[in-house]
């Protein structure tokens, strides 16, 4: 299949009227053996870093990730199984996929190679040198996402922990300059955390990046996930900056081509995950992403070594499921919410 813009298809049918809506297309997706299962693996729950905002900056939290890596053979299960109905697979979800360089690869020769249209890395890009990262891009990674804490040497530095290095984000930067040149296709796009702390050098963002020919810029704003060593999650200078800096920053980048996402409005009860959301938009992404890591593959609802998608969703009945909860009452819908959520064994992201 030809290359497809991911992020165009995701927010057509992020515009479908309604959660019923997008569960009948779903469901047609799905009886129609199409493509519509996002992919995200963690072949190893490592990282090189320690930034402040992260679970890896807490010890325990990290040994609870202690969990060896994905195999070669473990690898091939998975694509065999489900790569023929993933639309995206992306590598790097809740760690850094670089500390498993081998296995990063191996997932890209196999997305190529069950064709999948799209395929993206989520890196701080520390460890991806020139040769690893032409190595994956020429094996087919369309996308790598950069993730970024600060601009300033002294804050990247500091927010990202005290292994994170900013000369090696500065050659990952010259890197990312040469192989556009030879890959003009690979997308960039760079992931920045928003925090009292770092929201202000947001200026200095698009002088940063000047030569570096990324297209989107992803903000948002700080939350807490997990336990970590970064305790001010206060929006509100977050809130005042998006006049003073964000807004300001957006322009400049559209001028030259890069998009910038950011929340219009800083509603603080989202942000702390107050906000409801429909128990039947919640099953969405229950139906259509699957989250691998070495934790979770032995006991994983998908049997990889042993079944495809279809006689996976044969054996837990998805389309039934799907058909069921586009009519289904918003307490229905809650109680499926419940069982998938216990089954499925998916993390929503
Ligand atoms: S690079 Fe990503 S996974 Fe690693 S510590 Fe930072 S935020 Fe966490």
């Amino acid at each position: 299949m030809s290359k497809i813009n991911i992020y165009s298809l995701l927010r057509r049918f992020s515009h479908l009227g309604g959660s019923r809506m997008k569960l009948a297309a779903l469901w047609t997706m799905h009886v129609t053996k199409r493509r519509y299962v996002g992919v995200y693996i963690d072949t190893v729950l490592a990282c090189n870093y320690r930034c402040m905002m992260c679970y890896f900056s807490n010890e325990s939290e990290r040994k609870k990730r202690i969990s060896g890596k994905l195999t070669n053979e473990q690898l091939e299960h998975i694509a065999h199984s489900i790569f023929h109905r993933t639309i995206k697979l992306q590598i790097g979800c809740g760690a850094e996929p670089t500390m498993d360089i081998a296995g990063a690869l191996q997932l890209v020769q196999l997305g190529k190679a069950y064709g999948v249209p799209y395929i993206a890395l989520t890196s701080n890009g520390a460890l991806l040198t020139y040769d690893k990262l032409h190595a994956l891009v020429a094996a087919g990674l369309d996308e790598l996402t950069i993730s970024l804490h600060g601009i300033h040497r002294d804050t990247y530095e500091h927010l990202m922990g005290p292994t994170a290095k900013y000369d090696a984000f500065l050659s990952l930067l010259q890197s990312i300059r040469r192989i556009k040149e030879e890959f003009p296709q690979f997308d960039v796009r760079v992931n920045y955390t928003m925090n009292a702390d770092n929201v202000d050098e947001l200026v200095d963002f698009d002088t940063l990046f000047r030569d570096v020919p990324i297209s989107q810029l992803q903000l948002r704003p700080v939350r807490k996930i997990g336990e970590s060593e970064y305790q001010n999650f206060d929006l509100t200078h977050v809130a005042e900056c998006l006049d003073t800096v964000v807004r300001p920053l957006a322009e400049r980048c559209r001028q030259r081509g890069v998009v910038v996402l950011f929340p219009e409005h800083i509603h603080v009860e989202r942000f702390e995950g107050k906000e409801k959301v429909s128990a039947r938009e919640n099953l969405i992404p229950l139906f259509t992403y699957i989250n691998i890591t070495p934790k979770s593959y032995p006991n994983h609802d998908i049997h990889f070594e042993k079944e495809n998608y279809e006689a996976y969703s044969r054996r837990i009945r998805v389309g039934k499921r799907l058909f069921k909860s586009i009519f289904a009452t918003q307490k229905q819908c809650a109680k499926e919410e419940q069982s998938l959520t216990n089954s499925l064994n998916y993390d929503i992201r």
